[in-house]
């Protein structure tokens, strides 16, 4: 099965993925993760995408398909893929209906979270993850059980994004409403959209998904 978690910055996607691939055979494809790992490898893709996202704006349609592309590739057919944070233009979309085809796959859900802006500001500002491991938390909503000690791995060491500031998401949502929003009547036209309410406890938003799933 292969799905999109669709929605804007802070709406839950990353952390409602992470909590799907624990629970199903599918794998998280978060074209953000694979742009920060570029970054932090300083590769051509990682050199070129920075400043682009320090601003929070899009990087460009042709890098994240080609990073989604060699994903699949790499995945093999089996496992089914979470799209996270991708497609986030008409463009993306349109070359992930060629990419899914080619690795002979298909879209079975678009499942948009749906989420009041003025909380978004505050879920993303306070949000740090995990150095080691991943696991995400929140200053206030998503505390790790010991204070300062990842509840996954044990590590003591957390990062904070540089673009999960205040000024940052402004453009992101302005991206997002721009770019992405107008992609959704495209899937709806094929029947395939599912909306969920992204503003319910975490556990409850992934009982959503999972009724949703099947
Ligand atoms: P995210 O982790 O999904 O919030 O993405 C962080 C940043 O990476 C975004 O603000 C963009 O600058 C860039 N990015 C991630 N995914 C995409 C995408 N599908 N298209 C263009 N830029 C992206």
């Amino acid at each position: 099965m292969d799905i999109i978690l669709l929605g804007p910055p802070g709406a839950g996607k990353g952390t409602q993925a992470q909590r799907l691939v624990a629970e199903h055979a599918m794998r998280q494809l978060s074209t953000g993760d694979m742009l920060r790992a570029a970054v932090k490898g300083a590769t051509p893709v990682g050199l070129e995408a920075k400043a682009v996202m320090e601003r929070g704006e899009l990087v460009s349609d042709e890098i994240v398909s080609a990073l989604i592309d060699a994903e699949l590739t790499a995945m093999g057919p089996d496992t089914g893929a979470i799209f996270d944070g991708y497609p986030r233009t008409a463009a993306q979309a349109a070359s992930l209906d060629e990419i899914l085809a080619r690795h002979g796959r298909k879209l079975d859900h678009v499942i948009e979270l749906e989420v009041n802006e003025d909380a978004l500001v505050e879920r993303i500002t306070g949000r740090f993850t995990c150095a080691r491991c991943g696991a995400g938390y929140h200053d206030v909503f998503n505390r790790p059980k010991v204070d300062g000690v990842c509840d996954v791995c044990g590590s003591t060491e957390f990062k904070r994004r540089p673009d999960d500031n205040a000024e940052t998401v402004r453009t992101r949502m302005a991206e997002y409403r721009a770019k992405t929003a107008p992609i959704l009547p495209l899937y709806e036209a094929r029947g395939i959209v599912s909306r969920v309410d992204g503003m319910g406890a975490i556990e409850e938003v992934t009982a959503a998904i999972d009724g949703i799933l099947g």
